[in-house]
């Protein structure tokens, strides 16, 4: 029996050995959101509509990926390609008796706005060639003289999805569609543990279950944007005292709870990259504003996804351990290249 254990406790020690030769190539793959590879054949047509209806390629790019990261399933369903997918009968014509026209003569008699964007003889919304020009034309003509921000409201009736698109857009100008990195959320030069505490019970505020888990840190250890995006949310909550909301293109929200501090210099709305500081741990929280000491200095750190419509937490320690093994580039803000 002895013997057994003595296997079993070498196969546990091997596996502690084999895991830390995981390349950060490899971890980075891992932590992808998502292919980087989905978007990037849709580039060129997006530079060619570009050029030709004088809307930037970046916002075409960014109302796609909002549009296929939020695509109820019976919209998938019955459009099954990457990223916005008109309505049918906004395609082939309100009165068009056939709503799958393809045909460019009948929808343009229908006044559907599909249209024959690469001369094959053919309309068809799951031809990117046909679709995004489409998309283009809709918007520069919505546009007139003002800037686009109408014609996304237009696109998809609602300001959270408007706001989104246009962050996309910014993250888009600087880093391209899929920037890769990813960072721990505390400097890792200064002590730290991490405790895996998602789901537990807590103790103050009612109710509620623990979103995400605490990283155990000094005062004033520098909190770091763990990934390419921008500040949605900057302020006090009564639970998270001072705190920061980051979101990514992939649509994943980053939240940072209990800070002593904000970065210097940093505002709702900027963009982040990973390493950036954007703050320091505190203990901040659970009282009025400025209320801080009711509990050790830590890190609440959430991870949220959001299809649209709904919204939830998932547990992020996993990821947490594959960042926790990257390198860390640390920047202060307004230092980004
Ligand atoms: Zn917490």
């Amino acid at each position: 029996m002895k013997r057994i254990g003595a296997l079993v406790l070498m196969g546990v020690c091997w596996l502690a050995l084999l895991s830390p030769s995981v390349s950060a190539a490899q971890v980075r793959r891992a932590t992808s959101a998502q292919p980087p590879s989905a978007q990037q054949p849709l580039i060129p047509i997006y530079k060619w509509c570009e050029q030709q209806y004088e809307v930037p390629w970046t916002l075409l790019a960014a109302i796609d990926r909002y549009a296929e990261l939020t695509k109820p399933k019976d919209v998938r369903a019955a459009a099954p390609y990457y990223g916005f997918a008109f309505q049918r009968s906004a395609w082939a014509g309100m009165d068009n008796p056939n709503p799958d026209d393809i045909h460019p003569l009948t929808i343009r008699i229908f006044r559907g706005i599909g249209a024959d964007g690469d001369h094959d003889g053919v309309a068809a919304p799951w031809d990117p060639w046909d679709r995004i020009p489409v998309l283009a034309r809709w918007i520069d003509e919505e546009s007139g003289e003002d800037d686009a921000e109408t014609a996304v409201w237009t696109l998809f009736q609602d300001p959270v999805a408007t706001e989104r698109v246009f962050a996309f857009q910014r993250i888009f100008d600087r880093w391209g569609l899929d920037p890769e990195g990813h960072c721990f959320p505390v400097s890792k030069r200064y002590n730290y543990s991490l405790k895996a505490t998602f789901g537990a019970a807590r103790s103050w505020g009612g109710r509620r279950i623990h979103e995400g888990v605490d990283i155990f840190a000094g005062y004033g250890t520098p909190v770091l944007a763990c990934a390419y995006g921008y500040v949605e949310l900057m302020g006090w909550n009564r639970y998270g005292g001072w705190r920061i909301g980051i979101r990514d293109a992939n649509n994943y929200y980053y939240y940072y709870a209990h800070l002593s501090s904000f970065a210097k210099g940093l505002k709702p709305g900027a963009l982040v990259q990973p390493g950036q500081v954007i703050g320091y741990v505190g203990s901040s929280g659970y009282g009025p504003p400025g209320t801080s000491g009711k509990f050790p200095p830590h890190l609440h750190f959430g991870i949220y996804r959001d299809t649209g419509r709904h919204e939830w937490a998932f547990d992020p320690a996993p990821l947490l351990r594959q960042w926790q093994r990257l390198p860390q580039k640390i920047t202060l803000p307004g230092s980004n290249a």
